[in-house]
Parts: C-alpha cells; sequence; structure tokens
C-alpha cells in the first residue's frame, strides 16, 4: 500500500497550486515555489555557503530575474 504524503508536504502542494509560496503562504510572482524574499533568502544563504559571489553584467552565468536587494538585510 501506498503510504500518504506528510501532513507538511501536502500543506506545500496546496500552496503551489493556490499560487502561494510553498514556504511562508505568501503570494508568489516570479518563481516556481518561493515567494520572492524567501527565494532571495536562499540565495543569499546558498553564496554564504558556497563563497560565490552574486552575479554581475559582463561576466558568466544568466542574470537573475530578480535582483539581489542593495542592502542584504533589507528583505529578510
Ligand atoms: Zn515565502
Amino acid at each position: 500500500m501506498k503510504k500518504k504524503p506528510s501532513r507538511q508536504y501536502r500543506w506545500q502542494q496546496k500552496q503551489i497550486a493556490l499560487n502561494r509560496c510553498a514556504r511562508c503562504g505568501a503570494e508568489r510572482t516570479h518563481y516556481a515555489i518561493l515567494c520572492d524574499a524567501c527565494h532571495i533568502a536562499d540565495r543569499i544563504r546558498q553564496q554564504e555557503r558556497s563563497g560565490s559571489r552574486p552575479w554581475q553584467k559582463g561576466k558568466r552565468g544568466r542574470p537573475p530575474i530578480v535582483p539581489l536587494p542593495e542592502k542584504k538585510a533589507a528583505l529578510l
């Protein structure tokens, strides 16, 4: 018999279907799963963990859909 998905996972799937953030439940605009604030917070956390620097014009990589805030703490 197939195991029932967890309560948390079912809540996340419901939020995604309702066009809301799967983490905080806020309205989603640019990204598929998270709201802009959660997505930018994730990006900053990953950059600090891996030691990579933010995207810059004229350098490698795709520009972010939503640019980083001038002050990192502004959106968090
Ligand atoms: Zn969120």
